[in-house]
């Protein structure tokens, strides 16, 4: 339960922490916070406040609530409440999730449409928000958990690509759910990627890897899971993981959501900073001016890790 809660609630810090950053340059983050653990980290900025977490937060907790109010996977109403909330005037959504949610289309065929014509569309939208779902579809099982995720992934992502890197974080996260090292699986789980796809994630996820060996700007869904396995590898512990991953510029309040994600399963809830998580808040457009705090997270955290998916899913 501390790893299930973890991985949603360290997702969640790390979005809100990198969004003030999204865009900038490498190592703004340590220049301006040099040591760690000094406080003041969540500051806000770039129209955020201290705290605020953004689409990457709101999604997952969208996918989340979905999951347990319909009782397990129900495509349809997930794209639904994506819909409600896209229309609702979110400070910021992905480009290619706004496109693919605004276009008039039916659940199954906007992503799909969306990505015959453009052909690009392998951005880390899915990824970003895949805390929950990884947590609620862990005890179904390492077929069933990387099936949902290509599932979700496939309502707003055309591009298979994005489909198997999501189905790799799921299965990251329930084997470190079960107390495995997520960087001693990866192995393991690249052997159940797609053959098409396998090896543009066995280069990013390759032991000797490092962001500056990206192809692509890091909102594009390899080098997002990349680098946020390459933050978890090259520190050793919560809050030094999300420090590497916002100093890596870019698209950083989804780099440090996927990295929040994997280290705070990994390390547990209590490895998250208290002044982190404090400030913490996840406004909701388009559910009533809903703004959830910590212990709504911790209280979804835990019905999504106790709540068995069913056997049979629509
Ligand atoms: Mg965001």
């Amino acid at each position: 339960m501390q790893r299930a809660a973890g991985a949603v609630v360290g997702a969640a810090v790390g979005d809100a922490l990198g969004g003030p950053f999204e865009f900038g340059p490498r190592g703004a983050f340590s220049a301006r916070f040099p040591a760690p653990g000094g406080g003041g980290e969540m500051c806000g900025g770039g129209g955020w406040d201290p705290g605020e977490a953004t689409d990457d937060t709101q999604m997952a907790v969208l996918v989340g609530e979905s999951l347990l109010e319909r009782g397990g996977l129900d495509l349809p109403d997930v794209f639904a409440r994506f819909q409600r909330w896209a229309a609702s005037e979110p400070k910021d959504i992905g480009l290619q999730t706004e496109d693919v949610l605004t276009n008039g289309m039916p659940w199954d065929l906007a992503a799909a449409l969306h990505f015959q014509i453009n052909r690009r569309a392998a951005g880390n939208g899915s990824l970003m928000r895949a805390s929950t779902s990884a947590v609620y579809f862990a005890a179904a099982g390492r077929d069933a958990t990387m099936d949902a995720a290509r599932r979700i992934a496939a309502l707003t992502h055309g591009d298979p690509a994005a489909w198997e890197g999501t189905a790799i974080f799921h299965e990251l996260i329930r084997v470190t759910l079960e107390g495995t090292a997520p960087l001693t699986a990866l192995r393991d789980v690249l052997a159940l990627v797609h053959p098409d796809h396998r090896d543009r994630y066995a280069t990013v996820l390759a032991p000797d890897w490092e962001p500056d060996r990206a192809t692509e700007f890091n909102g594009a869904v390899w080098p997002c899971l990349g680098s946020a396995v390459w933050a978890l590898r090259t520190t050793a512990g919560f809050e030094d993981a999300l420090r590497a991953a916002i100093d890596l510029g870019g698209d950083t309040d989804t780099v440090a959501a996927v990295t929040g994600s994997l280290a705070g399963a990994y390390y547990g809830l209590e490895a998250i900073p208290a002044h982190w998580t404090r400030p913490l808040h996840v406004p909701l457009p388009g559910s009533g001016g809903r703004v959830l705090q910590l212990a709504d997270l911790l209280r979804l955290a835990r019905q999504l890790a106790e709540r068995r998916p069913r056997e049979r899913e629509r």
